[in-house]
């Protein structure tokens, strides 16, 4: 595995979701190349940092159109709405 192969899987890598095909490949070249080490280490934390960004509000706008739906529409489950 190239490093320009790893880093097109660092998302997957980081995320824990790295195809078990890849994986071994991936943990290899970790063990071989120190500046993907720090790349995966890096992203880590930027990951971790964005989780504990604070969500934005909605716009206010945006609760007040939803504050006019009906109840019948409001209350469906996701997915059970139309197009
Ligand atoms: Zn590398």
């Amino acid at each position: 595995m190239t490093c320009r192969e790893l880093a097109d899987l660092l998302h997957d890598l980081v995320a824990d979701e790295l195809a078990v095909e890849h994986r071994g490949r991936a943990e290899f070249h970790l063990g071989q190349c120190p500046a993907c080490g720090a790349l995966v280490h890096s992203y880590r934390i930027v990951v971790e940092v964005a989780r504990r960004l604070p969500r934005p509000a909605p716009p206010p706008a945006l609760l007040a159109r939803l504050a006019q739906l009906p109840s019948s529409v409001a209350n469906l489950a996701p997915g059970e709405r139309g197009p």
